[in-house]
């Protein structure tokens, strides 16, 4: 049995690892995918301090790294469901169940699905949500970028190194993003943009897309948009699946905790995006992941009391 166990390798369970492990307590990450991960989605970070201008993925590299320093193990593992057991924890996943003292959810967020005729059956063959995976793809071609917030500005700029051009569509007539990628994007001559449109279909040669119906939200006036790619990026859904007996969440999926990262349920702790919690940053994860690191360690030091 270990003393914790952490659902998520982010920059939020990364850190925590780091912080429970360096406290001497045997701590096990399990990971259904690479370490990092949005880390391993976005191009360039560049507001997490101390670090300059970096890709997504060799922040996500060097985390990891420091992240075992201290003795903390990885796993793979795709976790079905977590079983509250007072002073033992069980984590269950596809392939194994695990025991431990606490768990840290760190699970993070995935990117949210629109929905619509097209999106699942172009997805890999020209609809993505992960600019810096498929954008290279795109050399020269007209690429769609859908929603208004950071990360649709953010990637939508990272593509114009690829596309020839790159139209940003959003529901409204102004941006969410923060201003300093606002003007980045308004100053690019690559960039333009579809305002009050949404996106209704998705369409192709059942090979690959080839257009996008947009639905002006005034009119109601359909058209088809011309673009060899669609890039989705409308916001981010909790992944908390495997959370939802323990009545920990509220009703969109996200975690309740306190500042103590504590659900409701002791021992049981949640961090960084999978968090109801005001921002969504490299930075917040990293600030909960070492608070609920030490928490946990306080937590188990007084089951041993
Ligand atoms: P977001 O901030 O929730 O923005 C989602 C965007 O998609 C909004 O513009 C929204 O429109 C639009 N949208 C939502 N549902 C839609 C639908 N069904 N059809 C069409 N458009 C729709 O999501 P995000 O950009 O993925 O960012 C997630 C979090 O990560 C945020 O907290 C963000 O600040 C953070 N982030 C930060 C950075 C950075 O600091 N550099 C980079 C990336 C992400 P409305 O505006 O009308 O609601």
């Amino acid at each position: 049995m270990k003393d914790v166990i952490i659902i998520g390798s982010g920059p939020g369970g990364m850190t925590a690892a780091l912080y429970a492990s360096r406290s001497d307590l045997s701590v096990l990450v399990i990971e259904r995918g690479a370490p990092g991960g949005q880390l391993m989605n976005t191009a360039d970070v560049e507001n997490y301090p101390g670090v300059g201008l970096v890709t997504g993925p060799d922040l996500a590299m060097s985390m990891y790294e420091n992240s075992s320093n201290f003795g903390a193990e990885h796993a793979y593992g795709n976790v079905i469901s977590i079983e509250d057991h007072g002073a033992v924890k069980k984590v269950i996943c596809d392939d194994a169940t695990y025991e431990a003292k606490a768990v840290i959810i760190a699970s993070g967020s995935d990117h949210r699905k629109i929905g619509i005729p097209g999106e699942e059956e172009y997805s890999g063959r020209g609809v993505s949500y992960c600019a810096v995976c498929d954008g290279a793809f795109f050399k020269d071609r007209h690429l769609v970028v859908i929603g208004g917030g950071d990360s649709a500005v953010e990637e939508g700029l990272y593509l114009t190194q690829f596309a020839s051009r790159v139209t940003i569509v959003h529901r409204r007539d102004e941006l969410r993003a923060q201003k300093i990628l606002q003007e980045r994007a308004f100053k690019n001559e690559k960039i333009d943009f579809q305002w009050n449109k949404v996106p209704v279909a998705i369409e192709g040669d059942d090979v690959k897309v080839q257009s996008v119906q947009l639905k002006d939200t005034q009119t109601g006036e359909v058209e088809n948009f011309l673009a060899d790619g669609v890039f989705i990026y409308i916001g981010l859904d909790p992944l908390t699946e495997f959370a939802k007996d323990l009545s920990i969440t509220n009703e969109e999926g996200w975690i309740q905790t306190n500042n103590h990262m504590e659900t409701r349920l002791p021992g049981i702790y949640a961090i960084g995006d999978v968090r109801d919690t005001v921002l969504r940053q490299i930075a917040t994860a990293v600030g909960d992941g070492s608070i609920a690191g030490q928490e946990v360690y306080k937590y188990i030091t007084s089951l041993e009391d």
